[in-house]
């Protein structure tokens, strides 16, 4: 087992083992007072799970409950928010209790949210079940929920108590889901680290899970360290993000997140070695990694498209849209890109 601490406005661990799950009660006996906890999930991993871990809990002597709610993005809304939130009343459930996120993304960005409003703020411990909920969205405290007008445009930072990630659970992951967050760890390693990238050149998938995703979170937790808030450094995590949240948008949401962003990373080095930033070289490891990974490097949609859709990302303010664009690897800065000479950035990438 790997221990990670977080130092924000909360001071936490971060462990990623084999096996976790079953340790559970005496990592959450550690860290907290709680009489009752409550178990937030989606109707998939709770049947994979549940029975683990309420076992766990209950043989430490917690009262357990649980929301279950049906997987998918779909569900990461307003109603699902508040149905939670009257759980969590009618289960009695104090301000000394705590909630326990088990699941992707999409559980921990809603359990956090719920955790930092129910009676002004609950403990809450992430459990993250994917790979991208485990090297990113369990770290750092930003949750949300989905407004219809986007996504996670209402949230709060809020960081958890505890992150425990167990790499078994990663071995129930679809295909496809894994390659998702294959996606956000190579974001890691062109943004910080060419030791990762090389790893991950030379492995493939068959990557080591528990030192790439403690590094990840190191990475991530370094990141949070210096930009708790997402007011400067931390605006590079949205690498390859901004055409990613446009392809997303305009396939609507049949491209997964994880292929938008594998896109979106190689269309900043195609713009980067084309404006003369990036080493044709190194583009063309990139680009190689990612298809190594299975996941594309292309989309059928047009810089019209794209930028319509991009305009509306949340990584525009006023007149400039911030782009992450790659020097090199471990060598990516965050460039102001006019909204009128937006669309050609994107174009010279396609
Ligand atoms: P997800 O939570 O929807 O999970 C993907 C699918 O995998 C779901 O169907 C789920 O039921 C299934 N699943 C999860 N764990 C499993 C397991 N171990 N075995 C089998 N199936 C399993 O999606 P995600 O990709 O984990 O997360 C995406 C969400 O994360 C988005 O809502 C995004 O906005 C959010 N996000 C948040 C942050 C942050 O900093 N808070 C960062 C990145 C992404």
């Amino acid at each position: 087992m790997i221990t990670i601490t977080v130092n924000a406005s909360k001071t936490y661990d971060v462990k990623i083992g084999k096996g976790l799950l079953c340790r559970l009660g005496n990592e959450v006996r550690a860290v907290s007072k709680a009489e009752r906890v409550c178990f937030v999930s989606d109707n998939n991993v709770w049947t994979l799970y549940g029975s683990t871990v309420c076992k766990q809990l209950t043989q430490a002597g917690f009262l357990c409950t649980q929301f279950i709610f049906p997987a998918g993005e779909e569900s990461k809304n307003g109603s699902t928010y508040l149905a939670l939130l009257e759980h969590l009343a009618e289960s009695q459930i104090t301000r000394n209790d705590c909630l326990i996120a088990l699941g992707g993304g999409v559980v921990g960005d809603l359990t956090g949210f719920a955790a930092a409003t129910y009676l002004r703020g609950v403990d809450y411990i992430q459990i993250p079940t994917t790979l991208l909920a485990a090297v990113d969205s369990s770290v750092g405290g930003k949750t949300a929920i989905d407004l219809k007008a986007g996504k996670n445009l209402c949230g709060a930072f809020y960081q958890p108590k505890l992150v425990l990630c167990d790499t078994d659970t990663l071995n129930s992951l679809p295909h496809g889901i894994f390659r998702d967050g294959c996606a956000e760890v190579i974001k890691y390693a062109v943004l910080y680290d060419a030791a990762l990238f090389a790893h991950l050149e030379e492995k493939g998938l068959a990557f080591d899970r528990e030192g790439v995703i403690a590094r990840c979170v190191e990475l991530k937790r370094n990141v949070v360290a210096e930009d708790e808030f997402d007011r400067g450094q931390r605006m590079k995590l949205n690498l390859g993000h901004t055409i990613g949240h446009g392809i997303e948008a305009q396939s609507n949401f049949t491209v997964s997140h994880g292929q938008a962003v594998a896109i979106g990373m190689a269309a900043v080095c195609r713009t980067a070695a084309w404006r003369g930033v990036l080493n044709a070289q190194v583009r063309n490891s990139i680009l190689a990694l990612l298809e190594n990974f299975g996941l594309p490097v292309k989309t059928e949609y047009n810089a019209d498209a794209i930028y319509a859709s991009a305009l509306s990302d949340k990584k525009r303010s006023g007149a400039v849209v911030n782009f992450i664009v790659p020097y090199g690897i471990g060598d990516c800065r965050i460039v102001q890109i006019p909204t009128g000479e937006m669309k050609t950035f994107i174009e010279e990438g396609l």
